[in-house]
């Protein structure tokens, strides 16, 4: 686990969205994974999700649980940088310089609320298609989207599957952000509220999400307690 903590992205979110901005503009390949501690120890548990962990990809600390795991470990991250926040900033440079975008995930009534959002809001964004995250095919759904050559690409399934997902074809790809966003489309769709900006700041808004869908308590307590447990061992 220390291994995968080492590996994370350790400047400033600023200085990520820079990188972010000379690759768009460059025409190369990124895939972004955001880390928390679902992703890591789900892949102590599941072989693929630890092969994409061990690959050499770009990993941003999703969740403040593991910038405070690096930080007791001696390994000196920055700051939280997730994905809903990559998830904005790129729709923001998308219509600043007039980027193409591929959506695909969640459920059909949410993806629409997010295109019709994106082509009123940030009009200059080439669409060039969007997917609910519930079609049977989502192999065909990949293939069809790389051969599209999206400039950034949002996948939308939630851990591991968007992962797993962009892992197996991200060789293909020649240029393009490639990220997985999680839950991202229901907020920035408009379709769920993400917790307010004082929950943000002080680092709780994992218990707003708890408190707003208590049937996450099960995926906290496996996830992120156990983390927490094994990084004091260590
Ligand atoms: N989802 C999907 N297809 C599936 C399973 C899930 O499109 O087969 C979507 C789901 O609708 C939701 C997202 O994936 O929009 C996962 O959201 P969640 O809040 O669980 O992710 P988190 O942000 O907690 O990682």
């Amino acid at each position: 686990m220390q291994e995968y903590l080492k590996k994370l992205y350790k400047d400033s979110k600023d200085s990520y969205y820079k990188e972010l901005d000379n690759d768009l503009n460059s025409k190369k390949k990124r895939f972004i994974i955001t880390v928390n501690p679902e992703t890591l120890m789900m892949s102590e548990k599941d072989k693929e999700l630890e092969n994409i962990l061990d690959g050499n990809y770009s990993f941003v600390p999703d969740g403040i649980a593991v910038v405070k795991a690096a930080r007791k470990l001696g390994i000196n991250v920055n700051e939280r940088i997730t994905g809903i926040d990559i998830a904005e900033y790129l729709l923001n440079v998308a219509n600043e310089n007039s980027y193409s975008i591929y959506l695909f995930g969640a459920k059909e009534d949410v993806i629409g609320l997010l295109v019709d959002k994106i082509k009123s809001e940030y009009q200059n964004i080439k669409i060039l298609g969007y997917k609910n995250g519930y079609v049977e095919d989502k192999d065909k759904a990949m293939n069809e989207i790389i051969n599209l050559k999206p400039d950034i690409c949002m996948v939308a399934l939630g851990i591991p599957l968007q992962e797993k997902l962009i892992y197996k074809y991200f060789d293909k790809v020649k240029k393009g952000i490639y990220i997985g966003v999680g839950g991202s489309f229901d907020v920035l769709s408009g379709s769920k509220k993400r917790a307010p900006k004082i929950f943000i700041k002080l680092n709780l808004e994992w218990l707003y999400r708890i408190v707003k869908e208590p049937k996450r308590i099960k995926r906290f307590w496996n996830n992120n307690i156990k983390f927490m447990f094994k990084i004091k061992k260590k």
